[in-house]
């Protein structure tokens, strides 16, 4: 099964990222973290990207196509968080799927008012060690396995309020669009995912028994 997870920044697609690959056993594919990875090794990709992340803005497409395809090579059920962002990315998606003979199965997309999100962002802290978010003002405890002794927090450069704007532009003027081209290829599933994070898991879980 191949699952995208499309919404806006903030909107809670990494934290059911972890329990949909546990449940689901799929293979996470997520083009955020794995382009903080290549920054923190210092690689040329690292070195390419990190500047336009920190302002909050979209990596280039070629570069961020080019790194997915090598990574869906290696799997055949995926779970995509964060990607595609742009309409030219979707395209270089089917195209890459039907080369593989894979399919996507569903789209599910994380509906927040934008209001909450920017409350979300602001107040999010990440692990470097495990890329897990935490809110600021709460308890922290890491669930991922194996569960980080001592979690390393920090907020995102892109969590600061100049690039959260950024972030939400690009998302309306770049990926919102995504939603028709999705709904008129009959895959997108609408998710209210300003719920708990357990009734966001159920919702999904319908879903993905269907
Ligand atoms: P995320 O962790 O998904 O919020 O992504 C953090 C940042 O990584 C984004 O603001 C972009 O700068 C970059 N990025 C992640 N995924 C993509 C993508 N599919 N296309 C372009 N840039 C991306």
């Amino acid at each position: 099964m191949n699952v995208i997870l499309l919404g806006p920044p903030g909107s809670g697609k990494g934290t059911q990222s972890s329990y949909l690959v546990k449940k689901y056993k799929l293979n996470h594919i997520s083009t955020g973290d794995i382009l903080r990875t290549e920054i923190s090794s210092g690689t040329k990709l690292g070195k390419q990207a990190r500047k336009y992340m920190i302002e909050g803005n979209l990596v280039p497409d070629q570069l961020i196509i080019d790194m997915v395809s090598k990574k869906l090579k290696k799997f055949d059920s995926v779970l995509l968080d964060g990607f595609p962002r742009t309409l030219s990315q979707a395209v270089a998606l089917d195209l890459e799927f039907s080369k593989l003979f894979m399919k996507i199965n569903h789209v599910l997309y994380f509906d927040v008012p934008s209001d909450e999100l920017i409350q979300r962002l602001s107040q999010r802290l990440s692990c470097r060690n495990c890329a897990s978010t935490f809110i600021k003002s709460e308890k922290i405890v890491c669930n991922s396995k194996p569960s980080c002794k001592e979690p390393e927090l920090y907020q995102r450069e892109d969590d600061k309020p100049d690039a959260i704007s950024i972030r939400m532009k690009n998302y309306t003027d770049l990926t919102a669009p995504l939603l028709d081209f999705y709904n008129d290829k009959n895959l997108m599933k609408k998710i209210d995912a300003n719920e708990s994070i357990n009734q966001v898991s159920n919702q999904i879980d319908k879903i993905m028994q269907i």
